[in-house]
């Protein structure tokens, strides 16, 4: 039927390894939060897409340069981005924190000094650790995966990395040696959002948040987060 014929199939990109917002589960299949969510979406709003798992830095380059349609990827909103990117509904908080190796001595930022900083490039931690380095004088260096960032970390060539709140929590909860510094208190309060390219992909946009407004009401959405998250234990 015509209406068949006129179903979209968007490409979206992804952060390949971002537990719990983006992982492959035992079977290599893409789940976690974004990827729960934006399967239920599609299914309710009548499109479907093409994922493109890659790096943080390369899933919103492929969406500004016209690649790819949109990105999830546990991508904060924040005003520089709102220069080219639209975005959805916030879906998700978070925060920016800085954590180190499990048995680490360093108890301060000042104890970063002259010391090696690992982030993750293109990401709103390695923008929060780029503001602070002179401050404190450290070096940076520079990764495309959380994976091999925290065993940059855990290894000792870097003492310590900043990056999202809960996907830290989420990654020490699952056996990643790194201790968080500042739980209780994240230099910045953020928002996980879905994006396209500004001014592009509107109806894209459009349906993704109606059909997030109705997980939400349904429960559906808080369904998926305990799944991951066990909020409830
Ligand atoms: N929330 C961070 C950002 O948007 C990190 C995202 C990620 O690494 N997938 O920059």
């Amino acid at each position: 039927t015509a209406s068949a014929d006129t179903t979209p199939n968007y490409v979206i990109t992804t952060d390949a390894t971002y537990p719990p917002f983006d992982f492959q589960d035992k079977n290599n299949q893409y789940v976690g939060i974004d990827q729960d969510i934006l399967k239920e979406i599609a299914k309710r709003e009548g499109f479907t897409y093409t994922l493109k798992p890659m790096s943080f830095n390369a899933a919103t380059q492929s969406v500004t340069s016209d690649q790819a349609d949109g990105v999830i990827a546990g991508m904060s909103i924040t005003d520089e981005r709102r220069q080219v990117f639209d975005f959805s509904t916030p879906y998700y908080k978070s925060g920016i924190a800085w954590a180190v190796s499990k048995d680490s001595k360093v108890k301060s930022l000042d104890d970063l000094r002259g010391k090696t900083v690992a982030i993750k490039t293109g990401t709103s931690g390695a923008n929060y650790a780029l503001s602070v380095q002179k401050k404190y004088g450290f070096k940076v260096t520079y990764f495309n995966d959380s994976e091999t960032l925290y065993r940059d970390v855990i290894n000792g060539n870097s003492v310590a990395t900043f990056g999202d709140l809960p996907v830290l929590q989420y990654s020490i909860k699952n056996g990643t040696q790194l201790k968080v510094m500042n739980p209780k208190d994240p230099f910045e309060a953020g928002e996980y959002g879905f994006a396209v390219k500004k001014g592009g992909n509107a109806k894209l946009l459009a349906s993704f948040d109606k059909g997030f407004a109705e997980i939400k009401k349904d429960g559906t959405y808080d369904k998926i987060v305990n799944k991951y998250l066990d909020a409830s234990a």
